[in-house]
């Protein structure tokens, strides 16, 4: 779908949003790609989002992204014989391997290795960070802790250990499942909870294979730490803030975004920024100006991605929020400070082929000030390194792969097309200036830059550049 921004959306289904109906409204309102988050769906409902999906891509003729998001090792208390419990701040309160009910002195923790892992002076945050435990002592598999805060604990919430690096991958056998029945559609990325390390994604890229892209969403500490190996290993990457700000001093946020955007985008590697970002559009029409701003942050430092989760999934106004997402992508890309700010970090070139060509696509763009960049792409990684200048011109990928211009819904500034293959220089020339008229990024007058690998068709090539003019009709005049 051609849109007026440079910025994709990534839009989470669920409750709100789970109808071939709905999943057309929201990708004609601005929905590049959907996110399918296996911690709350079957796998007889993939099933069906995924043919839906794939039936408005039909419909509408222009390729969806869909992201099957596996929960990954999410730590849970077990259960109490009253279902809750109260504790007390400075009180004694134990996490153990005996599976009988809880009550205020102990609770059933059901991850024996974690019991071993963590040390005294360790924190544990449990329903979201709103329960503070500090370890004194770990002896016998049994985690002795001070309570910090006076709360209340219930049944099977959640376990936050900032400061414990698990010894878990980032599989559970719910995930190889969940991944074995995501392999069998034709998805386009996973992305990999709770990732600490590069291994855990290695392990999962060499299930999945070429069959889709693989995303490591950055929700721990560790993996902060170990940003720069987990982008090598990864497709890309998502800033999931929501659990990173439970594992992490939530100030440190801001920061922390920053960071991954910055390193992401020097790797060349799509970036999603993710979680509450119009949070209060779950139950408003309206977002807070704080949460305006948060989108805009985003846009400005050159995120490829930004992404709904509750607000399209579960929320009272999915299409309001994706609109509105939308219109403020939209405005900050075209307040004038923008290339000031997105240019303020500019990128290097390694040293192959394919970033020589794409820097001189980007300078010859840039100093000619051309309508739009064509840029012939089968793997979708000469598109990738030109986004990666993040240019002011439209970028046009003509691809023949089905899969490649999928994948590309998360690449910035990217507007794919499906092509057939050519043999010819000039049939490819000819085709890149009327397939970008066709589409209204150019017009009579105009000139463009093209990119291609010659000969066609084979990865990895990308070894031409021309300056074309469009002529009368969309033809190319010279
Ligand atoms: P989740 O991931 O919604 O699957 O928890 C995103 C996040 O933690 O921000
Ligand atoms: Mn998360």
């Amino acid at each position: 779908m051609k849109r007026n921004r440079r910025i994709k959306i990534l839009a989470t289904l669920g409750p709100a949003s789970d109808t071939e109906e709905m999943i057309e409204k929201l990708n004609i309102a601005g929905a590049d790609a959907f996110r399918i988050n296996m911690s709350h769906t079957s796998h007889k409902k993939l099933n069906e989002l995924y043919t839906a999906i794939r039936n408005v891509e039909t419909k509408t003729g222009h390729p969806i992204g869909i992201l099957v998001d596996l929960q990954g090792p999410k730590l849970r208390v077990d259960t109490f014989a009253d279902d809750k419990v109260e504790l007390k701040k400075g009180q004694t309160f134990q996490l153990d391997g005996n599976p009988e009910p809880g009550d205020a002195t102990r609770v059933y923790l059901p991850h024996p290795e974690i019991l071993s892992s963590v040390e005294a002076g360790h924190k544990l945050l449990l329903d979201d960070g709103r329960i503070i435990l500090e370890a004194t002592k770990v002896e016998n598999n049994i985690i002795t802790t001070k309570v910090m805060n006076n709360c209340v604990i219930s049944n099977r919430k959640g376990v936050s250990l900032p400061d414990t690096l698990l010894p878990v991958t980032a599989m559970t056998p719910k995930d190889d499942a969940d991944l074995e029945a995501a392999l069998k559609l034709d998805i386009d990325f996973i992305a990999l909870s709770f990732v600490q390390r590069a291994s855990d994604v290695d392990d999962v890229q060499s299930i999945v294979g070429d069959k889709a892209k693989v995303i490591a969403k950055i929700e721990k500490p560790a993996a902060v730490e170990a940003i720069e190996e987990i982008i090598i290993s990864s497709d890309g990457i998502m800033v999931a803030r929501g659990d990173l700000g439970v594992e992490l001093p939530i100030q440190q946020l801001p920061g922390i975004q920053k960071l991954i955007t910055r390193a992401s985008r020097t790797a060349g590697k799509p970036v999603i920024v993710a979680t509450q970002m119009l949070e209060s559009m779950i139950e408003s029409p309206m977002p807070t100006r704080a949460e305006v701003s948060d989108v805009a942050t985003a846009v400005y430092e050159g995120a490829d991605a930004v992404m709904l989760s509750a607000e399209s999934a579960a929320g009272a106004y999915p299409v309001e929020a994706v609109t509105m997402m939308s219109n403020i992508a939209h405005e900050a890309e075209n307040d004038p400070l923008y290339a000031d700010i997105i240019y303020a970090h500019q990128t290097e070139a390694d040293s192959t082929s394919a970033d020589a060509i794409s820097a001189a696509v980007y300078a010859v763009a840039e100093t000619l000030s051309l309508a739009a960049i064509v840029c012939y792409t089968e793997s979708g990684a000469t598109a990738a390194r030109v986004s990666r200048e993040r240019p002011k011109n439209r970028i046009l990928t003509l691809t023949p792969s089905k899969a490649t211009a999928r994948n590309l819904s998360l690449t910035w500034g990217v507007y794919s097309v499906p092509v057939e293959t050519f043999d010819n220089e000039n049939d490819m020339i000819n085709h890149a200036c009327e397939t970008a008229y066709q589409h209204d990024l150019v017009k009579f007058g105009d000139h463009v830059v093209i990119t291609a690998g010659i000969p066609y068709g084979r990865p990895g090539t990308t070894n031409m550049l021309r300056i074309a003019a469009i002529g009368k009709n969309g033809k190319c005049a010279d």
